[in-house]
């Protein structure tokens, strides 16, 4: 624990309003004022010279940086975000820090941007979208830009956490669909929800693929050339959870092909580079990461962080150690 008066706290990207106004006033802290993600050499400085950093989503926090400081000063990683897979969390703790998250504050939003992409992409919405402003749209006929109807389909979730049931919970009772799932273990839910046997079972028998597992080694390219050959060419896949989750390349290849319908997506793996082949495809839904994007949200997520922060300075328990 660092002495309360002398920490000195890194946020490592403005936050909204009301987060920057509580950091100010309850602790010796540096908003760093980019947008973007911390490069090597500030990572590196972060550990030496803060007692607690607050980064989030792209400050690669990975093993060669802990390996670079001896002794760092920075016993804290308070990660804005439920997502920490940019942070090496073995190595954090071999170099004697702890990681904490934000679960939870993001849920609900971040389900509701996957029913956005779920209706989106099955009502072609995007496509839609883009022949209205073009100026060509012939007007309305019976056989017009034919989506798929969402409304009893068959739903796949790819990780039934808090995200992924939020999704089934709104996709079961807005939406009357039938609902099953992988997880790595049975899960309780308040709605009739199928365990599949594998993700290729799932894959082959949904109308819809919701990706919510989180990122990171043990999900990399989880939905590969295999698991979307698996789909029915109806389907559509959508990902609100790590880029890295899925195998780009194999996406754009069965879009092309058209081995599956449509895809939307809010994450990429090579974030925030979305290649040129699955921006010129009409057939999928692309979103700039907006999950959590809105300001009692991020004011929620950045709060819990601060909590982590406070409670650290304090000697208490973390309440979201990773
Ligand atoms: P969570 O509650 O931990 O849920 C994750 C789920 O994934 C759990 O059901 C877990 O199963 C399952 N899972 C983990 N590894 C798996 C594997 N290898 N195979 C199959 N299932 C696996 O996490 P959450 O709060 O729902 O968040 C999920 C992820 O969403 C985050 O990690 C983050 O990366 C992403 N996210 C994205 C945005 C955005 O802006 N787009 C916003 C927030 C979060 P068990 O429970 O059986 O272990």
């Amino acid at each position: 624990m660092a002495a309360a008066g002398a920490a000195r706290v890194l946020i490592t990207r403005p936050m909204t309003a009301a987060v920057n106004a509580r950091a100010q006033l309850g602790f010796d802290v540096e908003i760093r004022q980019s947008t973007a993600p911390m490069s090597p050499e500030e990572m590196i400085e972060s550990l030496r010279a803060f007692d607690v950093v607050v980064p989030t989503l792209g400050d690669a926090y990975s093993a060669e940086i802990f390996a670079a400081v001896t002794d760092p000063r920075c016993k804290l990683l308070a990660n804005f975000g439920v997502g920490y897979n940019h942070i090496d969390v073995a190595a954090a703790r071999a170099a004697g820090l702890e990681v904490t998250n934000t679960p939870g504050a993001v849920t609900d939003a971040t389900a509701d941007i996957a029913l956005t992409l779920m209706l989106m992409s099955a009502r072609r919405a995007g496509e839609g979208e883009r022949l209205v402003r073009s100026g060509s749209w012939q007007g309305w006929h019976p056989t017009q830009m034919l989506g798929l109807h969402l409304s009893g389909k068959r739903l796949g979730i790819v990780g039934l956490g808090r995200i992924g049931d939020a999704i089934a919970r709104r996709a079961h009772f807005g939406f009357g669909m039938e609902i099953a799932y992988v997880a790595r273990s049975d899960k309780e839910t308040s709605y009739p929800a199928e365990r599949a046997e594998s993700l290729l079972a799932l894959a082959a028998s949904v109308d819809m693929l919701v990706i919510a597992v989180p990122g990171g080694a043990e999900t990399r390219h989880l939905v590969g050339a295999e698991v979307l050959a698996a789909m029915p060419p109806h389907a559509h896949l959508i990902n609100i959870a790590r880029g890295e989750v899925v195998d780009e390349a194999a996406l754009i290849a069965a879009l092309e092909t058209g081995q599956i319908a449509g895809a939307g997506l809010d994450v990429y793996e090579f974030e925030p580079k979305v290649p040129a082949a699955l921006r010129a495809l009409d057939c999928v839904t692309l979103l700039p990461h907006l999950g959590t994007a809105t300001e009692e949200v991020r004011s929620a997520m950045g709060h819990m962080a601060l909590d982590n922060v406070a409670a650290y300075l304090a000697g208490e328990p973390l309440p979201n150690r990773v």
